[in-house]
């Protein structure tokens, strides 16, 4: 009986663990910060929220001119926070100058971003946005420094800076 009981339960923790991983993701997306509804807000309401030029890059997913924002060339220490929610993306010691004239990390704070792929210039590139309220940020390559490798191309428009 306790052997059949043991065999049992060898059986089963590994299909309960298996479950568990496929199951999983989806409650994850369920409970998405990006769908925090206090964030989730109509056009109008960020249209007041916003500068016309942020509003353009966080909601319309612009660009910036490059060497437009005075963010490109901060070097203090300190935190860049989403321009429309306040989330912190990047820490200052992940800023890197790469030559762009866009605000560029190597990489983000843990869980404040999300990607996704657009086609807008028709080869794919990889867009990412705040991961509270969806507000575009900017586009991250593969051509950044290490430890990553990845280079986190972000509208200045798209953040704010407060020094440490
Ligand atoms: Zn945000």
């Amino acid at each position: 009986m306790n052997q059949f009981l043991s065999r049992r339960s060898f059986i089963l923790i590994p299909i309960m663990s298996i479950l568990k991983f496929i199951l999983k993701p989806k409650k994850v997306l369920a409970s998405s910060p990006s769908s925090d509804e206090d964030w989730n807000l109509s056009k109008e309401e960020w249209k007041n929220k916003l500068s016309p030029e942020s509003y353009y890059i966080l909601r319309e997913e612009g660009t910036e001119r490059s060497f437009s924002s005075e963010l490109n060339n901060e070097k203090r220490k300190g935190i860049f926070y989403c321009a429309g929610c306040n989330q912190a993306l990047f820490n200052s010691d992940t800023k890197f100058d790469s030559g762009t004239g866009w605000p560029s990390f190597w990489d983000p704070i843990k869980g404040s971003v999300e990607t996704k792929v657009d086609f807008k210039l028709i080869v794919p590139r990889t867009e990412y946005h705040c991961s509270r309220c969806e507000g575009h940020q900017g586009h991250v390559f593969n051509d950044g420094p290490l430890p990553t490798g990845k280079r986190y191309c972000n509208n200045g428009l798209a953040l704010k800076f407060i020094p440490q």
